[in-house]
């Protein structure tokens, strides 16, 4: 984080504007619409300046002359927007000298503040901030948030917040309060104020804080449920919209290593994270544990995400965590993800089926059972079929081998897929022959997907993402 995001309570402080012309005028407009008071110096003031004394009467006061350090005197705020750069600077350097907080206008590296895109349904306030890269970006992406939130946003939040203390005495409890809230927020009564009915809606709010006082807080509190979901394998765009919904939903989330951490980081923020998967050397938190600890959070009234890499219910243990809840009674729904073999084969630009190569595919996990692979390898060394191994990196020579002994050509082409979707993904293209070896020189890191049949000849004509780092392991071969 290059700055720090906060709300500047301003109403009624001094601030000083050194300029006079449009741009300085720009900046005027946003602190009079926060209340401030402006102290503006410059020899020579535009109209529109002059004209916004009328629309914000005894906000501004003007000294049409030359700047100096003294009017930096007291001040909360300092804005340099003239067009000479060293007076400028020379601002710059006084406030910061005095640690006023500064900001020049077009030039970020003399801003000890900068001042952010603003998307105002006050008392919601949204600020966009580049940081100052790109405001054309920042620019963008406030028309979008523009379009996003209704219009009368605010009138809703001044509606919740002139009730928030009597809420607060009727529902104690906090789960039923948070409860309470989500329902008004993002139901009829949100529905009403956005139709401009805010009487109806302050009706409305009131019958269900009557009903919801009146539930026993038990009731409410049993309320916990679990969601299962499938977080894909690595690039946060392919989460899907219940995903993430879910996601900005949760009290707590139980994750494991395979959910990447730019996927971790869309979940709520103040949401309570706890790891349960396996670091070296470290012991991973048992699945009868995991499991037992799905059911009692949600008893407690939480609503508990279970974050899986790729999809829950493939090589994922989904079934048996949901199991133990099922059986205890605790509600929940499953979200499908984009699984491993999709994502990697998408993203690697090879086809798990097609036309001329494949007919069918077959998932397979190449994780050992008492160090030994148990597999129906007459079942799986059959023409015109891919065959994608999970968890294989371990006996990715065994499963090679063993494929050919049982009948596969030995010149069948394979690929391994190295943190497939993710920026760092590589694809290491060979045969049955000679995949062991290419990869053991490559310092491969998990996970990685393994990828066996014709379909991976197309790899060179489709490859389209990342497609630097597939040259550079082809390199990084031939050396
Ligand atoms: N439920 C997951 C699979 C869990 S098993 C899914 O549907 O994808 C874990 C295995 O998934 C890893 O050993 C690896 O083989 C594969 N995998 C998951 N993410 C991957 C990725 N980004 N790139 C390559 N392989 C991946």
């Amino acid at each position: 984080m290059d700055y720090l995001p906060l709300f500047h309570r301003i109403a009624a402080k001094p601030c000083l504007v050194v300029g006079g012309g449009d741009v300085a005028l720009r900046k005027v407009r946003t602190l009079c619409e926060a209340g401030a008071n402006i102290a503006i110096v410059a020899p020579v003031i535009c109209q529109g300046i002059a004209d916004m004394a009328d629309e914000y009467p005894g906000l501004l006061s003007f000294f049409e002359r030359e700047y100096c350090q003294d009017d930096l005197n007291n001040v909360v705020l300092a804005i340099a927007a003239t067009s000479d750069q060293p007076l400028n600077a020379s601002i710059s350097a006084a406030a910061q000298q005095r640690n006023i907080p500064v900001n020049v206008v077009d030039n970020p590296q003399l801003c000890s503040v900068i001042f952010p895109a603003i998307v105002d349904r006050s008392p919601i306030q949204v600020a966009i901030t580049s940081s100052g890269t790109s405001p054309v970006m920042t620019r963008l992406l406030r028309g979008r948030i523009e379009a996003l939130l209704p219009g009368n946003l605010g009138a809703l939040a001044t509606l919740a917040g002139r009730y928030r203390d009597k809420v607060k005495t009727l529902l104690s409890a906090e789960n039923k309060r948070r409860h309470f809230w989500e329902t008004v927020l993002d139901g009829e009564v949100a529905e009403a104020v956005y139709a401009g009915n805010e009487a109806q809606a302050e009706r409305q709010l009131l019958a269900q804080l009557e009903t919801m006082a009146a539930t026993a807080d038990t009731q409410t509190l049993s309320r916990g449920e679990v969601y299962l979901v499938g977080a894909g394998p690595g690039d946060p765009d392919l989460l899907t919209f219940r995903a993430l919904r879910l996601m900005q939903r949760a009290d707590v989330v139980l994750h494991d290593r395979l959910v990447s951490p730019q996927v971790l980081a869309m979940v709520r923020r103040d949401a309570e994270r706890i790891y349960v998967g396996k670091r070296a050397g470290d012991h991973a938190v048992s699945q009868h544990n995991i499991n037992a600890l799905l059911v009692d959070l949600a008893k407690q009234g939480k609503r508990v995400l279970r974050l899986k890499g790729g999809d829950p219910f493939i090589f994922g243990r989904g079934g048996e965590e949901i199991e133990s809840l099922a059986e205890e009674g605790v509600r929940f729904q499953v979200v499908p993800g984009i699984t491993a073999a999709s994502g990697c084969a998408s993203y690697g630009g090879i086809p798990l089926t097609h036309r001329d190569f494949s007919q069918s595919v077959q998932f397979i996990t190449g994780h050992k059972k008492d160090y030994s692979l148990d597999l129906n390898w007459a079942g799986l060394a059959l023409p015109n079929q891919t065959l994608v191994f999970y968890m294989s990196l371990v006996s990715l020579k065994d499963i090679c081998t063993e494929l050919v002994k049982h009948g596969l050509p030995s010149d069948t082409p394979a690929a391994l897929v190295e943190k497939g979707t993710t920026p760092q993904q590589r694809v290491i293209i060979s045969d049955l022959e000679g995949l062991a070896e290419k990869v053991a020189g490559l310092k491969v890191r998990a996970p990685t997907l393994l990828i066996i049949g014709h379909v991976v000849s197309l790899q060179n004509k489709l490859a389209w993402f990342n497609t630097e780092r597939i040259e550079s392991a082809e390199m990084g071969a031939s050396e």
